[in-house]
């Protein structure tokens, strides 16, 4: 790309949380990017009002009858003269983001799919900005590693990553002592351990400060989310475990910091919205005026900071300890963690009782020391089987307990 051209940028996830705050960074500075392609999940009517407002050269569903209906709608729509070709699949995805062309593909897909098409997006030579935080967790080494192949450059969109690298802009990797994660503490921060097992989805699904979607709040629920993101940071940074420290600040106004060796800190603090660290990666090393309203410290008030309750919230721990053991264990993690928040979300199973699929997963499925990509991706289908078998066995028992009362 040359200086003053618009970045040529894909958008996976479009219609879902990140997708849309992406969109709304391209709408405030419309000469910086051309949006290139777009692809969703299921959602064809959004994506469709995307086409026509965005005029992508190409677009992909992974649901293949969601394809279809929005291949229909584009063939009679008078908005669209020449409609984009629709891919569908997950090899849609891939297709997607290993597109020629491409400066920037900003993955806001959820779960582990978002994997290849960030791996295609860094082969092919594009930056990938990643909020699909599953991608480094199941595979952080060899994504780690196509990012350092890649002429792209690989950028975190979580918020408290984004924080992490304003923080060391400038700041060589041995001045680091440590780093602090902040959390929101989720919406059961202060209900107490038995009240836990009477969470209905309705209420895990409200978080108090992100507006996100139902799998990454059900995670802020359970502070998985965080152990998520410990494990992030440790591959994005190559930072030792234990030395990422994660701290609750219900306010979530700081983002996270960074301790340097002179036991200086350095925070960013900002509003809480998605903009802000899209924009950032977007536009980086430049920044620009943002739509982000601008923080008030005397409305705020106080700022305040907690220890995590791993008792209550046993899978920031179950987290850590997947992250130190390595190999497949964090893809494991992952993969339970997955199917345990589906199955909580169907009713299947109790909201406490989501660590204890994550943890027996992690005891049965061996870890592979010096895991290949192909051991990653078996890591991950094996694990899946698994965890299923562990809901159902949770149900059965539930149901016997039920008939014999
Ligand atoms: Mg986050």
């Amino acid at each position: 790309m040359t200086q003053g051209e618009p970045k040529r940028v894909a958008i996976l996830g479009s219609t879902g949380s990140i997708g849309g705050s992406t969109l709304d960074v391209v709408r405030q500075w419309p000469d910086r990017f051309d949006v290139r392609a777009l692809a969703a999940g299921g959602n064809w009517e959004s994506l469709l009002a995307q086409v026509i407002e965005f005029r992508p050269r190409i677009v992909a569903l992974r649901d293949a009858g969601a394809a279809r209906a929005l291949r229909e709608a584009l063939s009679v729509a008078d908005a669209v003269s020449s409609p984009p070709p629709v891919l569908e699949g997950e090899e849609g995805l891939r297709e997607i983001a290993g597109g020629d062309g491409l400066d920037l593909v900003v993955n806001g897909l959820v779960g582990s799919l978002g994997l290849l098409p960030t791996l295609a997006a860094l082969e092919s030579g594009a930056s990938v900005a990643i909020a699909n935080k599953e991608t480094l967790v199941m595979a952080g080494e060899p994504v780690m590693a196509a990012a350092s192949r890649s002429r792209g450059e690989l950028f975190p969109l979580d918020s408290e990553l984004s924080a992490i690298h304003q923080c060391l802009r400038g700041n060589p990797e041995k001045a680091v002592r440590r780093v602090i994660l902040t959390a929101s503490g989720g919406p059961f921060r202060l209900r107490s351990g038995p009240d836990l097992a009477s969470v209905t989805p309705e209420e895990a699904l409200a978080h108090p400060t992100w507006n996100m979607g139902p799998k990454v709040t059900v995670d802020c629920a359970t502070m998985m989310n965080k152990g998520l993101e410990v494990i992030e940071t440790h591959f994005y940074f190559d930072i030792p475990f234990d030395r990422i420290e994660t701290v609750v600040h219900p306010q979530s106004l700081v983002h996270s910091m960074v301790e340097f060796v002179d036991q200086s800190v350095m925070a960013q603090i900002s509003a809480p919205d998605m903009c802000l660290p899209i924009q950032y990666a977007m536009t980086y090393p430049e920044r620009l005026p943002s739509g982000v309203r601008s923080l008030d410290l005397v409305a705020t008030g106080s700022l305040t900071f907690e220890k995590p309750d791993l008792e209550r919230f046993p899978c920031l721990r179950l987290a850590r300890d997947a992250g130190r053991t390595g190999g497949t264990a964090p893809a494991v993690l992952n993969a339970a963690n997955e199917i345990a928040v589906e199955a909580f979300l169907a009713r299947e199973i109790r909201f406490d009782q989501i660590p204890g699929v994550i943890e027996h997963c992690l005891e049965r499925c061996v870890g592979h020391p010096e895991p290949t990509l192909e051991n990653f991706l078996s890591a991950d289908g094996f694990t899946r089987e698994e965890a299923r078998r562990a809901v159902r066995d949770l149900r059965s028992r539930a149901h016997a307990r039920g008939t014999a009362s």
